[in-house]
């Protein structure tokens, strides 16, 4: 598993996967053709016409903590293209109890629900393919 990142300049994306990483570059260069797919950094890409990019290993992680890994990353680059976090931590999630959340799938959810959310086919074919 790999946490990687996107950068063009200060412009900074990153992300994980379980995929090698230019099998994961493939699904992004697919979802940034198919305007269905809206984030920041399709966004960014698109408003720049970038049409080539390259993915950069941060970390090969092999415990199960890729949401961790991939979290510390976003906020040690300041990952601006980074649309919302896959990942909170149990403190701030005992804080926001109630809080809805949008899932970076899409869906919108309460904060106390991320992770039976994870675990619905919703979430999972969104992790398998964008
Ligand atoms: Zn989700």
């Amino acid at each position: 598993m790999s946490v990687y990142k996107i950068a063009f300049g200060d412009n900074i994306y990153v992300g994980s996967t379980r995929n090698p990483l230019e099998v994961r570059k493939r699904g992004h260069k697919s979802c940034l053709v198919n305007e269905k797919y809206k984030n920041k950094l399709y966004s960014f890409m698109r408003n720049s016409e970038i049409k080539d990019f390259k993915l950069e290993l941060l970390e090969t992680v092999s415990d199960g903590c890729l949401a961790v890994r991939e979290e510390f990353y976003r906020k040690k680059l300041n990952a601006n293209l980074n649309t919302f976090r896959c990942f909170i931590t149990e403190e701030e999630r005992l804080h926001s109890k109630n809080r809805k959340i949008k899932c970076c799938c899409g869906s919108i959810i309460r904060n106390d629900n991320i992770n039976r959310h994870k675990k619905s086919s919703k979430h999972k074919t969104y992790e398998n393919n964008c």
